[in-house]
């Protein structure tokens, strides 16, 4: 049973989120939140920085100002003293266990089969016994439907298949957050589907979700949330369904009258 603090509390939060690379600034304030079981679908044209934001979360890139907080937990930084104090690299690698990221490539370890892959971060970096991990990295390759493709290699899978196994692999950390940036951008149109599906699976099965996406009819349909960013801010955010057919912004109804 969750508490009703821990029930009230957003999964992912963002206070003005600033971020440059060198002179460019790539996130100009970005204010969100993700409340816990939902999916939030960020679409917005190239360059507008959605994978910077995600990798920001991820602790892959470290803001410049403002605050961000996965459940609760300031990223990056302790609060001591009335005082921000950076995190030591442990306490970063002991955030980023709970967070599960799955990218448009699917970087595979190519030496390993589908269950060797699943199979690696939770016994090298979790130190968990192996006949554990054994047994959920199966169920898992079984519920993203490659349950015959365990001993695989992923010379030997299809995109869709290394990207599904890419899925498997992350859960396997038991994450509380999946992001996903743009999982199916590289896949072939008739691979596209079936990890789709196992998305909305997992989005069904309570998982907490930031899904940077091209696929509108998934945003639709899964989305709880559909989040509009441009030039580093968010410029729309509501209902997927609002936002898709009744956008406010002319930023917003310019981007969707290309892409839809
Ligand atoms: P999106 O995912 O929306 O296409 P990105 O977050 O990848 O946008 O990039 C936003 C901007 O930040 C782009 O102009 C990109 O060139 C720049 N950028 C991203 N990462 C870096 C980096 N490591 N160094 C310099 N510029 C970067
Ligand atoms: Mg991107």
């Amino acid at each position: 049973m969750k508490t009703d603090e821990t029930a009230r509390r957003p999964m992912v939060r963002a206070e003005q989120v600033h971020k440059s690379f060198g002179h460019v600034e790539v996130l100009k304030g970005i204010d969100l939140e993700v409340q816990p079981g939902e999916v939030m679908c960020v679409i917005g044209p190239s360059g507008s920085g959605k994978s910077t934001f995600l990798r920001c979360i991820n602790h892959l890139e470290k803001i410049d100002a403002g605050r961000l907080w996965v459940d609760g937990h300031l990223v990056g930084y302790r609060e001591k003293g009335g005082k921000l104090h950076e995190l030591r690299d442990r306490e970063v690698a002991e955030q980023r266990r709970d967070i599960g990221m799955v990218f448009q490539r699917f970087n595979l370890f190519p030496h390993m089969t589908a269950l060797e892959n699943v199979m690696e971060a939770p016994v090298r970096v979790k130190k968990e016994p192996k006949a554990e991990v054994r047994q959920r990295a199966v169920a898992l390759l079984e519920r993203v439907g490659l349950g015959d493709k365990i001993a695989s290699y992923p010379a030997q899978l299809s995109g869709g298949q290394q990207q599904r196994v890419a899925i498997a692999r992350a859960l396997a950390m038991q994450p509380k957050l999946m992001l996903f940036d743009e999982p199916t951008s590289a896949l072939d149109p008739e691979l596209v589907g079936d990890v789709l599906d196992v998305m909305k699976q997992l989005a069904e099965d309570g998982m907490t979700m930031v899904v940077v996406t091209h696929e509108m009819g998934f945003a639709r349909e899964v989305g709880d949330s559909l989040v509009f960013m441009d030039g580093g801010v968010v410029v729309e955010s509501g209902a997927p369904r609002e936002v898709l057919t009744n956008p406010q912004h002319p930023r917003t109804q310019d981007f969707l009258s290309k892409v839809l």
